[in-house]
């Protein structure tokens, strides 16, 4: 069975995400976990070094999916670590053009990697880490949403 390699910003890594890791760890004989290092377009919340923090902590009950932190090409690190996939989360259908997009450049930049996308549980459909971090700022409960680890992070940094 091969590896798979599951790569995103994880600010913060939020139950939607670790129900795909569960899921992605059935399906695979390893998942690396992989947090995307200050993406230029993105504005993070958290470091690349709590994000990776918060994976590992909150995916410790996965034995055959480890987290680590990457730069640079997402095929790059998969060749890396001996990835033949890439597994990727699709919610709506509002997903899908950029999913689509991401995973059609990285089949002509690696040929020999496919992208697996898992549909999202229904619980876990609207749930973004944008929106967790909104309602998190605002006071709202988010506990259904995040593992109590995540929860006291975003805690942490409104108080
Ligand atoms: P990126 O910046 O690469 O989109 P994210 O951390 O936002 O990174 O998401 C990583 C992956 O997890 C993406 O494939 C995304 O679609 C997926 N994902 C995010 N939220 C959910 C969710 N609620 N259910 C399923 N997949 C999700």
């Amino acid at each position: 069975m091969p590896i798979a390699l599951y790569p995103g910003s994880f600010d913060p890594i939020h139950s939607g995400h670790i129900d795909i890791a569960e899921r992605a760890a059935r399906l695979f004989e390893q998942v690396v976990v992989a947090v995307y290092d200050s993406p230029a377009s993105k504005r993070l919340l958290f470091s690349t070094e709590q994000r990776v923090e918060l994976a590992r902590a909150t995916l410790q009950h996965l034995p055959t999916v480890q987290v680590i932190p990457y730069r640079g090409l997402t095929v790059e690190i998969a060749h890396q670590v001996g990835a033949t996939a890439l597994v990727r989360g699709l919610r709506a259908t509002s997903d899908y053009e950029y999913e689509a997009q991401l995973a059609l450049t990285n089949k002509a930049l690696a040929p020999d990697i496919d992208t697996v996308m898992l549909i999202t549980s229904l619980k876990y459909a609207y749930l973004s880490a944008s929106i967790l971090k909104e309602v998190a700022a605002l006071g709202g409960d988010i506990s259904r949403w995040a593992p109590p680890l995540v929860v006291e992070a975003l805690l942490s940094i409104r108080r």
